[in-house]
């Protein structure tokens, strides 16, 4: 009882460590960017609580963002945009680079986090590919969805195992 318990704390503490990262990464930019004109993610991205099919613009955008902001569904709620966090390029606004990067489920059972690079227009991952690289070489794991072609992810091959295996477990569909 005790070691099993013992364990379960060991885990815990080596989840924390493992999420610590990003999430350091993240708390420490203060400042954050402000959508303006992009509404990228609301139109790229599936949102299952109101059936909105991923690439179709979500009826509920209007031209100051979400009408219904407040009470958005808890995919929306969720959903962690990597440049309104100031971790990529000002000028890789998601509405210009043509990729949106999110941080996909940061509170799941699995210790880690996964970066999620979608392809909005074909061939636009190209624009973006030398700061995902570099994200990448800092030790983060990045699924790179591209139009028309198989997932591919990129990071620390030990950790990129790892991703694999929870992908295919935990999440069979990204949305
Ligand atoms: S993709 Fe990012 S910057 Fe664009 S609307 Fe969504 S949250 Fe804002
Ligand atoms: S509900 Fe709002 S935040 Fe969610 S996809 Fe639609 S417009 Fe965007």
């Amino acid at each position: 009882m005790g070691a099993a318990r013992n364990e379960r704390r060991l885990d815990r503490k080596a989840k924390k460590k493992r999420t610590s990262k990003i999430q350091k990464q993240i708390d420490a930019n203060i400042v954050k960017n402000e959508c303006g004109e992009c509404q990228a993610c609301c139109t790229l991205l599936g949102v299952p609580e109101i059936d909105k099919a991923p690439g179709t613009k979500c009826a509920n955008l209007c031209d100051k963002g979400c009408s219904t902001y407040d009470i958005r569904p808890k995919s929306c709620r969720d959903f962690v945009c990597l440049w309104t966090m100031c971790m990529l390029p000002l000028g890789d606004r998601p509405d210009k680079s043509g990729v949106v990067v999110d941080l996909s489920h940061p509170d799941s059972e699995y210790g880690r986090q996964i970066l999620v690079a979608r392809e909005a227009r074909d061939g636009a991952l190209e624009n973006i590919m030398g700061i995902l690289q570099q994200l990448a070489s800092e030790g983060h794991v990045i699924l790179l969805i591209k139009q028309g072609e198989p997932r591919r992810l990129i990071g620390p091959e030990h950790l990129v195992k790892e991703a694999w295996e929870f992908i295919r477990k935990k999440l069979p569909t990204i949305r």
